[in-house]
């Protein structure tokens, strides 16, 4: 019996996505480019299923039924075109090959034009949740060739996560934009853990809490509106202990490591106009957390904060969760404000209540709040700004003050709060319908003959003037 799929690449990802293939009925063959990993493999994890190994790429496209479907979950980049490149002449017209590794969109969007001239489907396709995502139930962000939607929906929606019954896998839309919205949901995610990572440090050195207390503040907040995967992993951090006992939190080196994925959306959102400005913050805090040792000298010359709090340490906390929300609401209405301006430059249709519905499930940002997402681009698909739907209009009222008052604690005490107080800045700009780009434009026009429009004049007429003349 010919196998439904074969798939390419036996490290975490790999092995785990063909295990769940399997408990599904697929049946799976496998390669991987070291020998020993398919025996491994083979002899370990899968025994006594029906996933058979590969030793070579004809051997693998031999086994595989017509349409032959052939997934790679292999390191993004040149391993991939390599792949391609071995594997095209050994396949026929309708056959498909899915990436569902961390490629960069714009690869996937050359790959896709590619292959289709070669009549090769091409599906480049996110896939969100780590080893035990790809075991019991991925986010799968599919896009490309249309085409082959049909023949790999079956398997890719039987493996995805199901939140109600629904899986976290849709069609996403053309050519890179499968991988475009798995880059936006892992700079969110940045954006996510930039926001617990403030709310820790306002709650340990802004109000002294210990671990065990903060503990107690975020399994509360796990049981509202913040309900998520990210909130729920950052309880049970904060309660783990080492060996002596003491919080293992406590002992952890504060820098942090980024691949990258979170870079690419900031650059794509500067090529874009799009502003990103919580998840760019998120990538910079990693950058400044990675010069450790700067800080650590930096500290010591530097004149340090002396204030400490002296209020309502249970008002505080709440405010604490109102920032927290609120930032939140924020990055999502950037994320998808984001999604919206690649949709007008690549010419994507995407569906944005697919994608919050992709992403409640399976993945590291799922959570309560995208439900509330999907139904407000339910109720208006072509909403603006997530910030105009009435659901989140009403939310952010309600936590503004709460919020205000969290990035005052930590400018008065010197804590440093880039995700809440950029958020606030955006949301406050949004919500202006006059900035000061009046004056900005003047200074243009006085260096550099930019020209200006006039409140007083219809738009599209430009004024110059002769700012060091006597007007
Ligand atoms: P990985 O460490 O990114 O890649 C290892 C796989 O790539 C192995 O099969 C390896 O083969 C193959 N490979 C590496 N260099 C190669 C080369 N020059 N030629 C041929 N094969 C080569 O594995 P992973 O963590 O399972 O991730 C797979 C993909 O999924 C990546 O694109 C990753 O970014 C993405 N992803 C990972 C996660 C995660 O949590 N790990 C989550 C989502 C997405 P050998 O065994 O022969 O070295």
């Amino acid at each position: 019996m010919k196998a439904d799929i074969g798939l390419i690449g036996l490290a975490v990802m790999g092995q785990n996505l063909v295990l769940n293939m399997n408990d599904h009925g697929f049946k799976v063959a496998v390669h991987n480019r070291s020998r020993g990993k398919t025996d491994d493999f083979l002899k370990g994890p899968a025994k006594d299923t029906p996933i058979t190994g590969a030793y070579s790429l004809k051997e693998l496209v031999d086994s595989l039924q017509s349409p032959r479907v052939v997934m790679l979950m292999v390191k993004a980049g040149d391993v991939v075109d390599s792949y391609i490149d071995q594997l095209t002449p050994l396949l026929s017209a309708g056959d498909i090959i899915i990436d569902g590794g961390n490629s960069l969109y714009t690869d996937s969007n050359r790959r896709t034009v590619a292959l289709a001239e070669k009549n090769i489907l091409y599906v480049g396709s996110g896939v969100s949740g780590g080893e035990e995502g790809a075991r019991h139930g991925p986010s799968i962000m599919p896009g490309g060739n249309k085409d082959a939607w049909k023949t790999v929906q079956p398997i890719l929606q039987a493996i995805s996560a199901k939140v109600d019954g629904e899986p976290c896998c849709q069609w996403v839309g053309e050519n890179g934009a499968g991988h475009y919205v798995k880059m936006v949901h892992n700079g969110i995610e940045y954006g996510d853990m930039q926001i617990i990572c403030e709310a820790y440090q306002l709650l340990s050195e802004g109000l002294g809490l210990s671990a065990d207390e903060i503990q107690g503040v975020f399994a509360e907040w796990n049981k509202g509106v913040l309900d998520s995967y990210l909130i729920e992993i950052t309880t049970n951090i904060l309660g783990f202990k080492d060996a002596d006992g003491a919080p293992l939190i406590d002992k952890i080196l504060d820098t942090a490591g980024q691949k990258g994925t979170g870079k690419w959306t900031g650059i794509n959102a500067l090529d874009l106009g799009a502003p990103l400005t919580l998840i760019a913050e998120s990538v910079f805090a990693r950058c400044v957390s990675a010069q450790k040792e700067e800080r650590v000298n930096a500290a010591k010359i530097l004149p340090q904060s002396t204030t400490s709090f002296s209020g309502d340490k249970q008002a505080m906390i709440k405010a604490i969760g109102d920032a927290v929300y609120a930032a939140k609401i924020v990055s999502y209405a950037q994320g998808f404000g984001l999604m919206r301006a690649a949709e007008k430059e690549y010419g994507w249709k995407l569906n944005y209540g697919g994608i919050a519905l992709m992403w409640r499930g399976g993945c590291i940002i799922r959570s309560q709040f995208l439900n509330d997402i999907k139904q407000a681009y339910d109720a208006n698909p072509e909403l603006d700004n997530l910030l105009l739907a009435d659901y989140f209009k009403d939310a952010i009222a309600t936590a503004d003050q709460g919020w205000r008052e969290a990035v005052i604690l930590g400018v008065q005490l010197a804590v440093p709060t880039p995700a809440f107080s950029s958020a606030l800045a955006y949301y406050d700009s949004y919500r202006s319908a006059r900035l000061p780009a009046n004056l900005l434009q003047a200074q243009r026009d006085y260096f550099g003959a930019h020209t200006y429009e006039r409140l007083d004049k219809p738009r599209g007429e430009f004024f110059h003037t002769d700012w060091t003349g006597t007007g």
